[in-house]
């Protein structure tokens, strides 16, 4: 795989949206599973303090800059070499599924409220008449329910999974699992995603996107997010302390 740069302890690939896609596909030659996050700022901050976390994010195949603030932070410590593009995981789940589509891997969804990803699911398949949704589950992330869910996923003979659990949860899901996963190549966390494809939340507009501001249009959306998003002004911080240095 590409080249990282350490955005304050957290490998971020040097890839685009293309470039993932054609990684991924690389990683579904393979016969193991490959473990992809999305990572964002509350990410990167949540890591500086859960040290599992943080292992987990080192340990992944592929760490995408989910988050515009990943691109200008890279801009800041390295401007010789920053990353090339953002890659949103909300974009990434439709290419995916489009490249299942074509190569016929079947792709299995897990996570978000009760019938989310099954209607999810449905959406995909209209959208891509070819492809498989090997299943569905909402469950939860809980340790009660691990092994349950994992043999569900394994009679399903999927080939790449979502899994929508929201950071860290599923991230440690798809880790503590990896050798679990009997016929999945490629696990993704995709927070969420599946909200975004059911319509359930909805993405910013792409002037408001192309101006850096996304994160803004969830917190007016989403208000409830904004202790969450407090991580947001200690990342700016940090970057800019690192940077100095
Ligand atoms: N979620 C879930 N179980 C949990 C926590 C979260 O199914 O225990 C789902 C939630 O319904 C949503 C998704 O995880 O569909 C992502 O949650 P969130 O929006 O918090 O994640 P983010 O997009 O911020 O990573």
């Amino acid at each position: 795989m590409s080249e990282t740069i350490d955005i304050l302890g957290v490998p971020i690939h040097y890839v685009t949206m293309d470039g993932s896609c054609t990684a991924v596909a690389d990683m579904m030659s393979e016969p193991h599973v490959h473990q992809i996050c999305t990572v964002n700022p509350e990410f990167v901050m949540r890591a500086q303090e859960d040290d599992d976390f943080r292992r987990v994010l080192y340990g992944a195949d592929l760490c995408l800059a989910d988050g515009i603030g990943l691109v200008m932070a890279s801009r800041h410590l390295r401007p010789d070499a920053p990353l090339p593009e953002r890659v949103p995981g909300s974009e990434l789940v439709y290419h995916l599924a489009e490249l299942c589509a074509r190569n016929g891997w079947r792709l299995f969804l897990l996570g978000a409220a009760e019938g989310v990803a099954a209607e999810a699911g449905e959406l995909l398949t209209a959208k891509y008449p070819e492809l498989v949704i090997a299943g569905t589950y909402s469950g939860s992330p809980a340790l009660a329910e691990n092994d349950e869910i994992v043999a569900r996923i394994n009679r399903s003979a999927a080939d790449m999974l979502y899994v929508a659990y929201g950071a860290p949860k599923q991230d440690k899901w798809i880790a503590r699992n990896l050798e679990q996963l009997t016929s999945v190549r490629v696990a993704l966390g995709v927070g969420g995603s599946l909200d975004f494809i059911t319509g359930r939340s909805v993405r910013a507009p792409r002037w408001v996107q192309n101006l850096g501001l996304e994160w803004l249009h969830r917190l007016v959306l989403e208000p409830w997010r904004w202790r969450r998003m407090l991580a947001l002004p200690r990342f700016v911080w940090a970057i800019i302390w690192r940077g100095s240095r």
